[in-house]
């Protein structure tokens, strides 16, 4: 292992700290103190430049890493794959690019086709200009709203972020894209007035007015995650995913799910929407699917779909005009071929159901040990945990600071644990867990021992 004797490591550092402008952060703070840069990582495990052992709960911050790190058969997938051939555009074809998406298809039944890109901003996009171009050629241009619900995220891009029920990520950087409109979040806790089922035919209910009031054939797409992830971890209650699918099909629009986070076994199915036996015509993903090997994105969707752009094969303009310089070539689809084997050979699916039940059982139980633990959710090995002032007498979530101290807890006993991000000004307050697909009952152990004493040191 590298140490911090290193002299590289020391170089890398100071390089890190003078020139690398990081996502999402305040640089302030480097001018009088060095950043934290990971260096190694195997299975579950972090080291960075100080030499420091994490343990880590988020899959490199950002729910990524499904399969854990340091896996050599991917790095030699991807390696062979590149002596072989490492590029050829995406108007061609290559061999991993085909192989993944045979493999994947079978994986998701009722979807027949795969676009390839790099990321998840990238892979919503396309399903954006899809649906405008369908609604170009095929009704006139009038179909070409967008419905997405609040909370939801689905990327970083002007388009993707013109879809983003999140504000704070928004603010200042607008004037965003027209024809984007918000539906209602689903979040059931603090709902005291309704049962889940009820909740859920409520809930869907919003969205079908947002409908009317927009008028149906205006409306080409409704794009949701299976499960929100950094807008608060949030489960749609029992009921809810059938009246979706119920309205897509009574107005004729078409169903996008953003499998961005939940994709690759996160929830303990292929895909998050596998839970809940819906039917989408869109489904993109991102992260786990070669669990950050190599960047790959993929938009899938139905025949149905596809078919719209071969409808006037006289008229050029028919096809899908769009053309991603790097994607699906050719070490992203390699690293993914392996990924998923991974994921099949090791049964992580069936590990991550199984880890799964036991760190839930495992989250509940801060419930009665600790007032602020107020509501815990999630599905498989992806869990949020909200923290609120008093969960018998005053809901409001605790503060910013507080979730801070509670994450930089943690990290001084060696767990990374994340937190719902900024944007959500006064829901920013839920801790959130993915631990690789590989976790054992030792790791989550661990795990919920670091907030156990972090939750015991901050009340
Ligand atoms: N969709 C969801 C649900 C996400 O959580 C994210 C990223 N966190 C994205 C899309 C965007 O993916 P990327 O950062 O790869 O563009």
């Amino acid at each position: 292992m590298l140490t911090n004797t290193d002299k590289t490591l020391d170089h890398a550092v100071q390089a890190d700290r003078q020139h690398v402008w990081h996502h999402l952060t305040q640089h302030k703070p480097f001018e009088t103190q060095n950043p934290s840069i990971m260096v190694e990582g195997k299975g579950m495990r972090l080291w960075d430049a100080n030499g420091t052992e994490y343990l880590d709960a988020v899959s490199g911050g950002v729910w990524t890493v499904n399969v854990g790190y340091g896996r050599a058969s991917i790095a030699n997938a991807v390696c062979e794959q590149l002596t072989r051939l490492n590029y050829y555009a995406g108007s061609g074809g290559t061999i991993p690019a085909a192989l993944f998406a045979e493999k994947l298809l079978e994986k998701m039944p009722g979807l027949s086709r795969v676009y390839y890109s790099n990321s998840g901003s990238e892979a919503n996009e396309k399903v954006y200009k899809m649906v405008r171009q369908i609604s170009a050629q095929h009704y006139n241009g009038k179909k070409s709203k967008i419905l997405y619900r609040e909370r939801d995220y689905h990327g970083t891009t002007i388009a993707a972020l013109s879809a983003c029920g999140q504000a704070q990520r928004m603010d200042g950087y607008g004037p965003f894209l027209d024809g984007f409109v918000a539906v209602p979040d689903c979040l059931e806790y603090r709902r005291t007035d309704t049962s889940p089922e009820s909740f859920a035919e409520i809930s869907v209910k919003a969205i079908e007015n947002v409908i009317l009031r927009e008028g149906p054939e205006t409306i080409g797409l409704l794009c949701l995650e299976p499960i929100t992830a950094g807008g608060g971890v949030i489960v749609p209650p029992d009921g809810y995913w059938p009246r979706v699918m119920d309205l897509c099909r009574k107005y004729d629009i078409l169903l996008h799910i953003d499998e961005v986070v939940c994709g690759f076994g996160r929830t303990g199915e292929w895909f998050g929407y596998q839970n809940y036996g819906v039917q989408p015509d869109f489904v993109t993903m991102a992260k786990g699917v070669a669990s950050g090997y190599a960047a790959i994105s993929c938009t899938v969707t139905t025949e149905a779909v596809f078919e719209k752009f071969k409808a006037f094969p006289d008229d050029p303009m028919n096809a899908f005009r769009d053309i991603s310089t790097f994607g699906g070539c050719t070490a992203g689809p390699a690293a993914a071929i392996e990924n998923l084997a991974i994921l099949e050979r090791e049964n992580l699916l069936e590990n991550t159901r199984q880890m799964g039940a036991y760190l839930e059982q495992k989250l509940l139980a801060f419930k009665d040990k600790y007032a602020m633990v107020g509501d815990v959710r999630g599905k498989g090995l992806f869990w949020g945990v909200e923290l609120v002032q008093d969960r018998m007498s005053d809901k409001t979530p605790v503060s910013e600071k507080v979730i801070g101290a509670i994450v930089g807890h943690c990290r001084s006993q060696g767990v990374l644990i994340g937190a719902t991000n900024r944007s959500l000004p006064g829901y920013n307050n839920t801790l959130c867990l993915s631990p690789a697909l590989i976790a054992t009952t030792h790791d989550l152990d661990r795990i919920t021992s670091a907030i156990d004493k972090a939750l015991e040191t901050v009340a």
